[in-house]
């Protein structure tokens, strides 16, 4: 596929549901964008119809749930995802417009969409009534380079315990989200068999289809014991995320997401 340099990739919009049953668009993409260093934050517009483009929202992450995008008869959802550096804004005229419309794959039909909408309202009300709630701290994925430790020579940062981007480069660290889990009861192990090979491994904590969590991402639980995430396994179904899958183990002491709250 031919990539358009500067200009962000691989947007992704699909209409999901969030954990209280609500109706959203999640839109999702590439963190990464040809050309371009020093990504500081995302901006995302949205356009009805394709027209009019209006701003949404700003982020560190590669990712944004639109929560006032309600059905309605012709109201086509569009969006654009704008990027900024020091040197200011990208083009929000040369960005990508993306919709629902022209995301839907040509072998994804009603049926297969209510099916999928109905498993995750199904999985999003087993959440919501024996989930804990938890606080979740997400890497940035983007950001401002951290001002006492991230090194212009070598471009990354050199102090892993660092008290103002957390060791990851980036003011802050992390962007704080909301979400409920239900902890795996049993050690037992699962089988896992796709390409064919069977693996066992321990039972997992699983997660609600947003946000979407990665490795090294922290959680803080209820009784404000603090774990890592140490393995991610997203259930998707083309574009949908479905669920999420993670191993957690304990935050080592003396990382600095111990500082975090
Ligand atoms: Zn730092």
């Amino acid at each position: 596929m031919f990539l358009k340099e500067n200009v962000v990739q691989n947007i992704q919009v699909y209409r999901t549901l969030d954990v209280n049953g609500i109706e959203v668009i999640n839109i999702e993409w590439s963190p990464i964008v040809p050309g371009v260093q020093d990504i500081i934050s995302f901006k995302i517009y949205r356009g009805i119809g394709g027209k009019n483009f209006e701003f949404l929202a700003e982020t560190t992450q590669p990712f944004y749930q639109d929560t006032n995008a309600p059905i309605k008869p012709g109201a086509e959802y569009w969006y654009k995802i704008t990027y900024l550096t020091n040197q200011g804004e990208s083009s929000l005229e040369e960005a990508i417009p993306v919709s629902l419309w022209t995301m839907k794959p040509e072998s994804f039909n009603e049926r297969t969409y209510w099916t999928l909408i109905s498993q995750i309202r199904r999985q999003n009300l087993v959440f919501l009534n024996f989930g804990e709630k938890v606080k979740i701290f997400i890497k940035k994925r983007v950001g401002e380079k951290c001002n006492k430790c991230f090194d212009e020579y070598v471009r990354v940062p050199i102090n892993p315990r660092c008290d103002v981007c957390f060791g990851t480069g980036y003011i802050g660290g992390y962007d704080k989200f909301e979400t409920k889990l239900i902890i795996s009861p049993t050690p037992e192990l699962i089988r896992e068999e796709d390409t064919g090979r069977v693996r066992l491994f321990q039972g997992r904590v699983f997660l609600p289809n947003y946000p979407p969590v990665h490795e090294e991402d922290i959680l803080i639980m209820q009784d404000n014991t603090r774990k890592m995430i140490s393995n991610v396994i997203h259930w998707r179904f083309q574009l949908f995320l479905i669920l999420q899958e993670v191993q957690i183990t304990e935050l080592a002491k003396g990382h600095p997401a111990w500082l975090l709250e």
